[in-house]
């Protein structure tokens, strides 16, 4: 037996996880590591075990405070000197742990990341043997993450101070932008990625234009998961409540969660649903974090996700026991249009953070082909068609739409982009409305010139268009559209814009559930 299994037993395991031996070995080679994988996968043995097989002390950097305690609580249990520095500690304390790091004394540090960007303390460290750096949740370094931690983004002091020194971020989701902005805010040197695979080939992706959809949902919920146990997701609270009552009235086990209830109506509320085998949740974001009921069946967009990383792991709650499941999400240009109005107003306030996350989830979603692959490219993985989306299910096809898409931005050029969709879509219908007289629309040239395309057929094709970054909304409230730089290249014909035909879930007929 090798010192790295002997060690293993130490911890109380016979085998390693996925990427926890490989991760480890890249330490021992003394290079640096990104490791992706799900909260539970058992990254921290992978930096506990590496410093235990080198030299020095181990610097554990975390922005978790009561998780550190435990750690290090529960190491000391099982005999590894490990120490945890804090502004809790006495001088006294202060000064024996500080005697025990110069004496080789401590096999892991942990510390916050405040605590260790004070020059006071990363200068006294970096006289000490360094064994590996770890820094756990390392998407706090992303500014438009969830958790984002200023302090993080100085982070790339520990490469100053430790050149040599292997280190080892560590973060549960991140797709190639994130994992971008961590090597680059740490200064990683040429790191070793290991990520685990994202496919979660059980689970059905649909994502299907909205048409009246809360037909479409009843159809969804009667006809393809009758019985089952399973979330639905919408944006607002108040549409929470209403579709919860909605879906009780017809006779449906169905709860409801959000950030506004009070801390015991929530644990109700989530612990009727985990005790119920056929129940209903309906929820904004608010509820997900930490669920571990293995038997939801599905998972429902009400409206859009807020990038496609949160689409991952909100799907991905659906089918956790390996067996079928299916995720549906509902859309459509409205939502593009509100989300980008939301993301200007949130840029606007915070600082210029570019609206890229929901570019990117825009693109997705009009991305040509296999919905998983084009889900898995966005976390560097590539697959075949996976059979098991809407797309690969009912053949999709395709239609070359630049002269349209020419046309579409001629016109809201023209009308400087102070027009609402539908009565553009009137003007290149040739329909004489109200709307249309009062902006003397049949003097436009484009008047009666766009009847190759449905009202459907547009609105598609408008999608496509901002997915491609060509439009954005702009104007005080963010009601009116621009022309990009990228609409320039379609505009000359230089790119061709391909949409496919949309996919529908069909709609109940009646809105009433038969016992
Ligand atoms: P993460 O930090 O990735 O969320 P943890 O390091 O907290 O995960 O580990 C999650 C759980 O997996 C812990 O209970 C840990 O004891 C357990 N674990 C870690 N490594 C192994 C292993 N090799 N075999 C079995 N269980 C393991
Ligand atoms: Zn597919």
């Amino acid at each position: 037996m090798d010192n790295t299994q002997a060690l293993l037993l130490k911890f109380g395991f016979k085998n390693f996880k996925p990427l926890q031996k490989e991760a480890i070995d890249f330490i021992l080679a003394d290079k640096d590591v990104l490791l992706i994988s799900p909260t539970g996968g058992g990254k921290s043995l992978v930096y506990q075990m590496s410093a235990l097989l080198k030299n020095g002390v181990g610097i554990v950097v975390s922005p978790l405070l009561a998780l550190m305690n435990q750690q290090v609580e529960y190491l000391k249990s099982i005999g590894v000197k490990a120490e945890f520095l804090n502004s809790s500690l006495n001088p006294g304390e202060q000064d024996d742990l500080i005697w025990a790091l110069r004496n080789n004394q401590v096999d892991l540090l942990y510390l916050s990341p405040e605590k260790l960007i004070q020059p006071s303390v990363i200068g006294f460290l970096s006289y000490l043997e360094v064994s590996v750096c770890a820094i756990d949740e390392a998407h706090c370094i992303t500014q438009w993450g969830d958790g984002f931690r200023p302090e993080y983004s100085q982070l790339n002091i520990i490469k100053e101070h430790f050149p040599n020194v292997p280190v080892i971020a560590m973060t549960g989701t991140a797709d190639i932008e994130t994992q971008t902005e961590i090597i680059k805010s740490l200064s990683l040197h040429s790191p070793e990625v290991l990520a685990e695979s994202f496919n979660r080939k059980n689970i059905e992706m649909m994502i299907s234009q909205k048409k009246q959809s809360f037909k479409q949902l009843l159809y969804f919920l009667v006809h393809e998961v009758a019985g089952e146990s399973g979330i639905i997701y919408c944006r607002s609270r108040k549409n929470v409540e209403v579709l919860s009552r909605n879906l009780k009235d017809l006779g449906l086990t169905s709860y409801f969660y959000h950030s506004a209830l009070s801390a015991r109506e929530k644990e109700n509320s989530a612990n009727s649903f985990f005790a119920d085998q056929s129940a209903i949740m309906v929820a904004t974001t608010a509820f997900g974090m930490g669920i571990d009921k293995t038997n939801i069946r599905f998972v429902v967009h009400m409206d859009l996700p807020t990038s496609i990383e949160s689409y991952y792991q909100e799907i991905g709650r659906a089918g956790r026991d390996g067996l079928p499941a299916k995720a549906v999400l509902f859309y459509g240009l409205q939502d593009f249009i509100k989300l980008a109005q939301f993301e200007k107003d949130a840029a606007f306030q915070r600082n210029p953070v570019d609206n890229v996350k929901s570019t990117q989830l825009f693109n997705f979603l009009e991305s040509r082909g296999c919905r998983r692959k084009a889900l898995l490219l966005k976390f560097n993985e590539s697959i075949e068609n996976c059979g098991n989306c809407d797309r690969c299910k009912h053949v999709s096809s395709e239609q070359n739409a630049t002269v349209a898409a020419q046309k579409i931005l001629s016109l809201i050029y023209h009308t400087k982009g102070r027009v609402a969709v539908s009565t553009l879509i009137h003007i290149l219908h040739g329909k004489i409305t109200r709307k249309v007289k009062d902006i003397q629309g049949m003097e436009l040239s484009l008047f009666g010139k766009g009847k190759e395309l449905s009202d459907i057929g547009w609105k598609s094709l408008i999608r496509k268009l901002f997915a491609e970054d060509c439009l954005k909304v702009s104007g005080e409230f963010g009601t009116e559209f621009v022309l990009t730089q990228k609409a320039k290249p379609v505009l000359r014909g230089e790119i061709q814009i391909i949409i496919s035909k949309d996919f529908h879930l069909p709609s109940m007929k009646d809105a009433t559930i038969e016992p």
